[in-house]
């Protein structure tokens, strides 16, 4: 029966609770906001399943990629509307045309993340996109079994542990599984990002609507918002992108209005994500990323492609892709993509999601303290991310320096000086 010894021994991909045969496993969300797996004892026959499916237990070797990629989808459009080079939607074209099923995540009618399939095109556009909140699996790893014996070709997207997870279910590989993850940085919390979307937007909508629509938005705050994009380049390009919440016009129902646009570095949730101080606690010792997940593919934005390949970078997208298998390398070659060939280690510098461990922020404990207190995450951020003016000078100056360091050393290591 699975037991487990910390909150960082497990990743949350429920492969555990799929396998299960006496279904007794159900999952939990604890007081950060993540769910993990419980166990009812009395129906628990002692099969020792859970523990055999489960990725954080069942650790395996290493894949180098066979090859590195820099790739731009040719439809503009699509590279737009996706978080990088639009490489996700690229295959998910090309399975879908060739009668297949693709799983990935999408929001939920809350706008919480949750994993699912999709038969057709239109299905797979809500899965374009990165979302930053750690998305519930569902019962996706026993769908994605039930197709590919059927012999139905299957895309399955997620976390390197979502995809070590489905590989630790399944138990096998299957010659129509084409699996990919995305370069993983780490996953916020749920509950967080529940708490962020009601105390953010049930104010926007007080603002927007006036006064006399607060009673009503207050017993329904959620139905004003009509799409997130946490990875918007339409605003402010693809390296400066912004967060953006769009909602109902609160007189004219069909309008849709701004209810949200910030860079990055703006957003007071996208702050807290990339200052990693609420990370699920699996991902500050990640045993799944770079190579373990045995992913086909591994997908990525490929930062510094503005100074390795000048000539490709248009602000509108590069994808990394990290070709891992034959297999992977079979289907990517068949996409028609605008490609360039890469090296690993001129990319690895530039992007923190190949970072082995990542640090909890200082401030971690503290941020969850005022959220068991019931505090707003605006405020419990903002607080947890202060800094004096001239720590703030000191940072800046740090970081400025730490930049130009990066650029010297690429551009002498490749001899462009
Ligand atoms: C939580 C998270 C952290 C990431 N960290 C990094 C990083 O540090 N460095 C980096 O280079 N890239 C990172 N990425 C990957 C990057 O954001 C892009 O997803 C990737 O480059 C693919 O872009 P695309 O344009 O090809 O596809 P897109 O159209 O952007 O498709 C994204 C794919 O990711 C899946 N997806 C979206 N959200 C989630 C989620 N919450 N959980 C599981 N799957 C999801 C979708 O199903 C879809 O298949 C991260 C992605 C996520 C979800
Ligand atoms: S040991 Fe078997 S029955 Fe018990 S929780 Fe695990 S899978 Fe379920
Ligand atoms: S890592 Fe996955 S399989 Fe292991 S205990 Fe957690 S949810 Fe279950
Ligand atoms: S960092 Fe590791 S544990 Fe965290 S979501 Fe990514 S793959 Fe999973």
């Amino acid at each position: 029966m699975i037991v487990i010894h910390g909150k960082h021994e497990c990743c949350g991909c429920s492969a555990c609770v799929q396998k299960c045969p006496r279904h007794c496993i159900t999952l939990d969300e604890d007081d950060e906001g993540f769910l993990y797996p419980k166990v009812d004892m009395t129906a628990c026959i002692d099969c020792g399943l859970c523990e055999q499916v489960c990725p954080w237990l069942n650790r395996s070797g290493k894949l180098q990629p066979i090859e590195v990629l820099a790739a731009k989808n040719r439809n503009e459009e699509e590279r737009m509307d996706s978080s990088s080079g639009g490489v996700f939607i690229a295959l998910a074209r090309e399975v879908i045309c060739r009668g297949g099923v693709v799983f990935g995540a999408v929001f939920d009618e809350n706008w919480e993340v949750k994993h699912t399939y999709a038969e057709t095109l239109e299905d797979v556009r809500p899965m374009m996109g990165s979302k930053y909140v750690q998305s519930r699996v569902g019962k996706s790893y026993r769908d994605a079994e039930r197709f590919l014996k059927d012999g139905r070709e299957v895309l399955f997207v997620g976390t390197p542990c979502q995809v070590a997870g489905l590989y630790g279910f399944l138990h096998k590989d299957y010659p129509n599984l084409l699996s990919v993850d995305v370069l993983c940085h780490g996953v916020p919390s749920p509950g967080v990002w529940r708490r962020y979307l009601n105390e953010t937007f049930y104010s926007a909508r007080r603002v927007s609507a006036g006064k006399d629509t607060v009673l009503s938005c207050s017993l329904s705050p959620m139905p004003v918002i009509k799409g997130i994009e946490f990875r918007d380049k339409r605003m402010t390009g693809w390296k400066e992108y912004s967060f953006v919440v769009c909602g109902k016009d609160a007189f004219e129902a069909d309008q849709n209005t701004v209810l949200l646009s910030a860079k990055y570095n703006e957003n007071v949730f996208m702050r807290g994500f990339l200052a990693d101080i609420y990370l699920r606690p699996s991902c500050y010792r990640c045993r799944c990323k770079n190579g373990m997940s045995h992913s086909d593919l591994t997908i990525a934005d490929f930062w510094g492609v503005n100074l390795i390949m000048p000539d490709f970078d248009d602000d509108k997208g590069v994808g990394l892709v990290l070709v891992n298998t034959g297999k992977g390398k079979a289907v990517f070659d068949g996409l028609n993509m605008e490609v360039r060939l890469a090296v690993l280690e001129d990319a690895m510098p530039f992007n923190g999601g190949f970072k082995e461990l990542v640090q909890a922020h200082p401030g971690r404990a503290r941020f969850f303290r005022y959220y068991s207190e019931g505090k707003s995450v605006v405020q419990s951020v903002n607080r947890c991310l202060h800094v004096s003016v001239c720590r703030r000078i000191l940072q800046k100056v740090r970081h400025n320096v730490n930049s130009a360091a990066r650029l010297v050393s690429w551009t002498w290591k490749n001899g462009k000086v």
